[in-house]
């Protein structure tokens, strides 16, 4: 059996890059909002059906400008996922707001609505919820919740560009929704991100946040003579050479997504027996929701039987990495934020979970090795 090294991630390449970065370079026009910005635009509102889409230089700075929409200050709380990325959480400590940590449902590693109901409290504004994988989370219960309690709903849709929810696509449900172009995710530009909203208003000022504050966008469409000032802002938006890079990768979406499909399929087929026998559960996908395929887990039994799983798979060249240490136990969580109720299903999934290599590129040979070698494991 073949040993060569199997990477967990390897970021797609599309074969418009080369041509849309020289005609950026060739052009006078590499800052921000020209023309690849505007199309790569249209391309992700055709994609998530948003009204409203601004590019950002990341999704955590889109995760900052949701806060700074909301107009978060001390005193406010903001509830997040405990097993979460750090963007999540530190994007809303940022301004000031305390993060109160809420736990997950362990079938998904979605945030769990009953613990979301536990922590809410009158000084809860927001709720940020990750749709972790690209498989939405419970949205009817955390949309009941957010009614019911005049909370906003913020999706960081980093992994689910494409998802859906009951015909929904992810990153729309909620009042602002967040995307992440990082070179880990399933469309990448290196590093960028997206904002997405349906309300006018808030596009309005978010088009002036993203502006160090300035009205520029409105001056560039002739809507005002001189743009100054006018509200607290930072630099959101990304070059035209990302934007560049962006659209060509848009222009491929779903031949990206089919080569993820594909080995996400793979896995699903082949491990559920080993599984069975084993006591490892499989990442699953709820009949209501269309997922992305942005990652594949399963969760062993024990903390000692997951780390020995990964030796294994790295003694045959694969790599098979866990993540995301819970924010609530973090150093910052620590200090910045707040766990009312322990979040002790987190802390099970962060000991036990494991990816799988998932990248379009991978070939059925080294999927057929991944699953040799996971299937070959006795847990
Ligand atoms: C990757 C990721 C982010 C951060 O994305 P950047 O574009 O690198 O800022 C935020 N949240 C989640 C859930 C992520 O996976």
């Amino acid at each position: 059996m073949s040993t060569d090294r199997i990477l967990f991630n390897r970021p797609y390449r599309a074969r418009g890059e080369l041509a849309n970065l020289e005609a950026v370079l060739a052009s006078d026009h590499s800052h921000g909002d020209g023309p690849f910005t505007a199309s790569a635009t249209a391309k992700l509102r055709a994609i998530t059906e948003a009204p409203h889409a601004l590019l950002t230089t990341s999704c955590t700075s889109a995760l900052e400008m949701a806060g700074l929409l909301l107009e978060l200050g001390p005193g406010d709380e903001v509830i997040v996922p405990s097993f979460a990325f750090t963007s999540t959480a530190t994007s809303m400590a940022l301004r000031g707001a305390t993060c109160v940590f809420a736990d997950i449902d362990p079938a998904t590693g979605n945030l769990d609505p009953a613990s979301v109901a536990a922590v809410i409290t009158p000084r809860t504004r927001a709720v940020v919820v990750i749709h972790y994988g690209g498989v939405a989370a419970d949205m009817s219960g955390l949309l009941e919740l957010a009614d019911g309690h005049g909370i906003v709903l913020v999706e960081d849709n980093a992994h689910g560009l494409g998802g859906r929810w009951r015909g929904r696509p992810l990153g729309t449900i909620g009042t602002l929704g967040t995307l992440s172009f990082h070179d880990t995710k399933n469309v990448h530009c290196g590093e960028g991100g997206a904002l997405l909203m349906s309300d006018r208003i808030l596009m309005d000022r978010a088009e002036i946040i993203r502006e160090k504050g300035t009205d520029r966008a409105r001056f560039l469409r002739g809507t005002v003579d001189k743009y100054s000032w006018q509200d607290l802002g930072s630099s959101y938006l990304p070059s035209e050479l990302n934007a560049a890079v962006l659209d060509a990768q848009l222009d491929e979406f779903d031949l990206i997504q089919s080569g993820r499909h594909r080995v996400w399929d793979a896995y699903a087929a082949a491990l559920p027996d080993w599984a069975a026998r084993n006591d490892v559960r499989l990442m699953t996908v709820p009949p209501d929701r269309e997922h992305t395929a942005h990652l594949y887990f399963l969760r062993t039994p024990t903390e000692e039987r997951r780390d020995a799983l990964i030796r294994y798979l790295a003694g045959l060249g694969i790599a098979a990495p866990f993540h995301y240490v819970p924010l609530d136990s973090s150093p910052a969580g620590l200090k910045l934020g707040r766990t009312p109720v322990p979040c002790v299903r987190s802390h099970e999934f962060s000991r036990t979970v494991l990816r799988l290599p998932l990248w379009p590129g991978l070939t059925d040979e080294q999927v057929s090795r991944i699953v040799d070698a996971v299937t070959t494991f006795r847990v």
